[in-house]
């Protein structure tokens, strides 16, 4: 397994892979990885002949106030773990190196980051989409993988890789829970023993959620308020959004009819978390 932060050294050693007709399969990711990570790492491991992992916590996806600074940083572990996966790259670029002093190039999706934590993090896809681009001119991937828990993100990297014309093909995987369903995150490292338990409030928020809208009801706000009151009860909890819009378009509904999903982002005492599920409704 190599690893290395250099960008040059990276596109040659992917030259040869490709010179070589092998395909290539990325996940990007910003480290400290846990099993959330690794059934992308392993599905990537299966469907490719060359295996890139970026660990890169992107400094412009975050806003102001937000926790790039304490943001949890182990690559010694992460290579361990990957090393154990039979990864064949680990590209773990530096903040220069992407972003040069002078760099003045982003790249904006302007229709699905509307919503959701689009609106709640301003710049906060601007950034993802940024680096992304720069992630694939290096890499070049053939196949990429990236997580439901991120719902809304994958919507908008399978619009940035439809509408920049990139011939990636592009697997998104389900969310991988805790024995008590709390969505794997790295920021779930952030809490504490109480804290942790109150986060369970944020699966069972979605399934009550999904339940009433199974039992027929088709009303987003009486879903939506009964879903509050759910989180509300702890007193850590603070709600950055709870919604219901329609799954391929991400825009809010009349009537809960069709593809949906119900998309939720909390603070736990200021750890900001989130879930979503996607369901289809006659
Ligand atoms: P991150 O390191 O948080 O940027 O995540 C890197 C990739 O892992 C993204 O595509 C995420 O959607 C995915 N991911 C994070 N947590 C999970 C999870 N619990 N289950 C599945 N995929 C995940």
């Amino acid at each position: 397994m190599i690893i290395t932060n250099n960008v040059k050294k990276t596109k040659r050693i992917l030259n040869v892979q490709k010179l070589d007709n092998k395909v290539i399969g990325f996940v990007p990711t910003m480290g400290l990885l846990h099993e959330g990570h690794l059934s992308l790492v392993r599905q990537a491991k299966a469907k490719s002949d060359f295996v890139v992992i970026s660990i890169f916590v992107n400094p412009i996806q975050f806003g102001r106030g937000e926790d790039y600074g304490s943001y949890p940083r182990d690559i010694k572990a992460d290579s361990k773990l990957l090393m154990e996966e039979g990864v064949d790259l680990i590209f773990c670029p530096n903040q220069k190196d992407m972003y040069p002093s002078d760099f003045s190039v982003f790249v904006d999706e302007t229709e699905l980051s509307q919503s959701l934590c689009g609106k709640s993090r301003p710049g906060h896809f601007r950034g993802v989409c940024t680096v992304l681009v720069k992630l694939f001119n290096v890499i070049v991937p053939d196949k990429v993988y990236f997580g439901q828990k991120d719902y809304q993100q994958a919507l908008i990297v399978k619009r940035l890789i439809n509408n920049l014309n990139y011939d990636i093909k592009m697997y998104v995987l389900p969310t991988i829970r805790e024995n008590d369903k709390l969505a794997m995150s790295t920021r779930n490292n952030y809490l504490n023993d109480n804290e942790r338990k109150d986060s369970r409030c944020i699966y069972e928020a979605l399934s009550l959620g999904k339940e009433l809208i199974k039992q027929g009801e088709t009303r987003v706000f009486v879903v939506v308020d009964k879903m509050k009151n759910v989180i509300m009860k702890k007193r850590s909890t603070k709600i950055a959004y709870i919604e219901i819009l329609d799954a391929v378009n991400l825009k809010s509904l009349k009537k809960i009819k069709g593809k949906i999903l119900i998309a939720l982002a909390v603070y736990i005492n200021g750890t900001r978390l989130i879930d979503n599920i996607a369901i289809s409704v006659k």
